[in-house]
């Protein structure tokens, strides 16, 4: 569903993404980890053109993103639900209000029905008693959940997820990526940066270790952990395990 051919990503002289080639299939999980600065979230943001590759190739369903106008490529992002560190959500609407309002904006679906989306995306993320609540009432963990139902509603075809726990109190992690094992259960496309190993170990289909610009190993989980073929991947292992 995403191929990425030869990107590569430039600072100025910074070369933060030299060359890499990986695909993500429908229905997978990939787990993306490795040292701070490697280019994990710039990575992510080239997969929805938040930021242009300086050069290579970004197909989305067959469509090499590189190329289309910028209205092709908004449209194919709505198609790519994005959530990151931060919650993001519009403090003066309710989380319901948060919810419904990029299907009825951008996709024109109307008010009953993106109500009764909305609640049963809250039902999903375990969070329907607090439909009225303003953000700024809610736990972090109860914020990024509502972060997640609201990328559902557009109903992406993949989801990226750029350190979603990280800035949450360790209590809090869990019921997030309780969500996010939910979510991979049923089918849902990911490609998630985390520092959280027990979730890459228990959902992820690939892990990809990405540092100094390259996926240096791409491997299913069992084989990542337990045999890491890269020096640079089992020193990064050494100092998180
Ligand atoms: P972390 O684990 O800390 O989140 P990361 O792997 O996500 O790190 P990136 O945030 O992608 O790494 O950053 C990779 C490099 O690109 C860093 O050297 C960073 O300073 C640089 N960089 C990222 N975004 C920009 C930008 N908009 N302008 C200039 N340099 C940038
Ligand atoms: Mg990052």
């Amino acid at each position: 569903i995403i191929e990425v051919k030869n990107l590569a990503k430039n600072f100025g002289k910074n070369e933060v993404l030299k060359d890499i080639t990986e695909q993500v299939d429908p229905g997978q999980v990939i787990v993306v980890i490795g040292p701070s600065g490697g280019g994990k979230s710039t990575f992510l943001r080239c997969l929805n053109l938040l930021e242009t590759p300086t050069s290579g190739e970004v197909d989305f369903d067959g469509e090499n993103l590189t190329t289309l106008d910028t209205k092709r490529v908004n449209e194919l992002r709505e198609e790519m639900g994005m959530v990151f560190q931060g919650f993001n959500l519009f403090p003066n609407m309710t989380v319901l209000e948060n919810i419904k309002l990029a299907p009825m904006k951008v996709k024109g679906i109307d008010d009953a029905a993106a109500t009764k989306r909305a609640h049963e995306l809250l039902k999903q993320v375990n969070l329907d008693d607090h439909a009225d609540a303003f953000p700024s009432s809610l736990s972090g963990g109860q914020a990024q959940r509502v972060a997640i139902a609201r990328a559902l509603a557009m109903d992406p075809k993949v989801m990226l997820f750029d350190e979603p726990t990280s800035a949450l109190d360790p209590e809090m992690v869990g019921e997030v990526l309780n969500v996010m094992q939910e979510l991979a259960n049923q089918g849902m496309t990911m490609v998630v940066v985390t520092h959280e190993m027990g979730f890459a170990k228990s959902v992820a289909d690939r892990v990809w270790f990405m540092a100094d610009g390259y996926i240096q190993e791409n491997n299913t989980p069992e084989a990542f952990f337990g045999n890491p073929q890269t020096e640079r991947a089992q020193d990064f292992l050494s100092k998180i395990l």
